[in-house]
């Protein structure tokens, strides 16, 4: 089931639920995080109206926002987060820093 998750070329919102469920699966404590880590970059991000979960990969997302401009804040936080998360492992790359 949590594979299934990241089958398919785009994201697809989960429900609370699934988010809750996933967040149990995994071990992350608390009701409900503001965003779940998943593999390959990808994670949910909590919606602002705390009503579903926003599947975000590196490439996609499955928000509004995301249909109407390509792009949205969830990759942008995905973006910084990973860029965080490689130079915490000694791995460099030559990004432009974040306004
Ligand atoms: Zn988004």
């Amino acid at each position: 089931m949590y594979k299934n998750l990241l089958e398919g070329l785009s994201p697809v919102t989960q429900t609370i639920d699934s988010g809750k469920a996933l967040a149990e699966y995994l071990g992350i404590e608390g009701d409900l995080p503001e965003t779940i880590a998943l593999a390959n970059g990808a994670r949910l991000t909590l919606s602002s109206k705390k009503d579903c979960y926003y599947m975000t990969t590196p490439k996609s997302c499955s928000c509004k926002g995301f249909t109407y401009r390509r792009t949205c804040k969830h990759i942008k936080e995905l973006e910084c987060s990973s860029s965080w998360l490689f130079s915490n492992l000694g791995v460099r790359f030559n990004l432009p820093e974040a306004a």
